[in-house]
């Protein structure tokens, strides 16, 4: 049976109409699951007697279980989510003093083995539904109502835990709308961040039918370097992902975050630095930098926070707005993207290793 948490506002409508009942209990529907948190169908007062129990014929509402929740002293919160009886992928919630971030997890694991990255290390196991995608945001405020219940409730979703969310687009982008639906989770466009290693036909396609936010992970401003880091610059090189966000610019007159994982000398030398501001300068760019944060099978290191400093003074000496994504709860976002979708033992080390990182004590 298929999850409700797979319908947008429009194909629950379709559904509906289908089985013969008028498009507006979908809107019924998706005010009880997502604003009044009841996910069961029987209690859904408003609904007649014999759509309820269709209804509970006809999806399911269950919720992904956390095989391990950890909480860091400063209130992020990082789960492992079962999507099945072998696999799981992580959701990490990031509090700040008024607003509260979600990095949510796109596929169990990832095809493109950028040189830095742990899921990349694990090859691809499959994509998520947009059910498995939605279903971590719903398990993650359940829960936090539970354990957090003062800390400032989610604002912003990132699409930076597990996988490659533009080499699963449909799912992807469904959820995108469940996320800023005001029926659903009802988040500002602006709030909403899709992060990419460029992947140009759905940079494309986000101009006209995703309005979530675009980040890029470029982590190199030639070239040579991106193609030993992100192997997918041979496929989709700098010339043509700068191309494909100077037309998503253009359509949606947005800015683009560009990330840049900072690894010791390797990206993060003087002469990086300034072809990084002379590619971004002219454009509507912010620049992320994110300390390299280690995966112990690789032998790579974050650059010093000396080198960080210069080169955000560099960037900014452009006129780039530069930050550098904080060591503490924020780190762990920095961590996004880092485990295996197998819960393996090493798995779990990693799990915990990364943790202890992002925790503030
Ligand atoms: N696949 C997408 C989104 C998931 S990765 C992408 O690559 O953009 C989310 C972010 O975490 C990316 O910017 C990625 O480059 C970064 N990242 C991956 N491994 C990292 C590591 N070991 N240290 C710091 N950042 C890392
Ligand atoms: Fe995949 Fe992103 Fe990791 Fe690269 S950084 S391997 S694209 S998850």
């Amino acid at each position: 049976m298929p999850s409700i948490f797979n319908y947008s506002r429009s194909e629950l409508g379709d559904v509906l109409v289908e089985l013969g009942h008028q498009r507006f209990r979908a809107e019924q529907i998706m005010r009880w699951i997502y604003h009044q948190d009841v996910t069961d169908f029987s209690a859904m007062e408003n609904l007649p007697k014999a759509l309820r129990s269709e209804l509970a014929g006809q999806f399911v509402t269950a919720l992904p279980i956390a095989q391990s929740e950890h909480i860091s002293g400063c209130g992020t919160v990082k789960w492992l989510f079962s999507m099945d009886s072998k696999n799981a992928v992580e959701t990490v919630y990031i509090p700040e003093s008024r607003r509260a971030t979600l990095c949510i997890s796109s596929q169990i694991g990832c095809a493109l083995a950028c040189q830095f990255c742990a899921t990349g290390l694990a090859g691809f196991l499959r994509n998520l539904s947009t059910a498995e995608i939605i279903s971590q945001v719903y398990a993650a405020k359940e829960r936090l109502a539970i354990i957090a219940p003062d800390q400032p409730k989610i604002t912003n979703i990132v699409f930076m835990g597990m996988g490659e969310p533009l080499l699963n687009v449909e799912n992807v982008f469904r959820a995108v709308d469940i996320l800023l639906d005001d029926l659903a989770f009802g988040l500002s466009k602006y709030r909403v961040t899709v992060s990419t290693s460029g992947i140009i036909p759905a940079i494309r396609r986000l101009t006209t039918d995703c309005k979530a936010a675009l980040a890029i992970s470029i982590h190199a401003a030639d070239n040579d370097v991106r193609d030993q880091i992100v192997p997918i610059n041979r496929k989709h090189p700098l010339k043509k992902l700068i191309e494909a966000c100077d037309a998503y610019t253009q359509a949606t007159n947005r800015p683009i975050t560009y990330e840049y994982v900072m690894l010791k000398d390797i990206n993060d030398r003087p002469q990086d630095a300034n072809k990084l501001a002379k590619l971004l300068a002219s454009r509507k760019a912010k620049v992320n930098l994110i300390p390299y944060n280690p995966v112990p099978e690789l032998a790579l290191a974050s650059s010093s926070s000396e080198r960080i400093e210069a080169f955000k003074r560099r960037l900014n000496q452009s006129g780039i707005v530069t930050t550098v994504r904080k060591t503490r709860g924020d780190d762990i976002n920095a961590a996004c993207g880092q485990l295996f979708g197998q819960v393996t033992e090493r798995n779990k080390r990693i799990d915990t290793y990364q943790f202890h990182r992002a925790d503030c004590a």
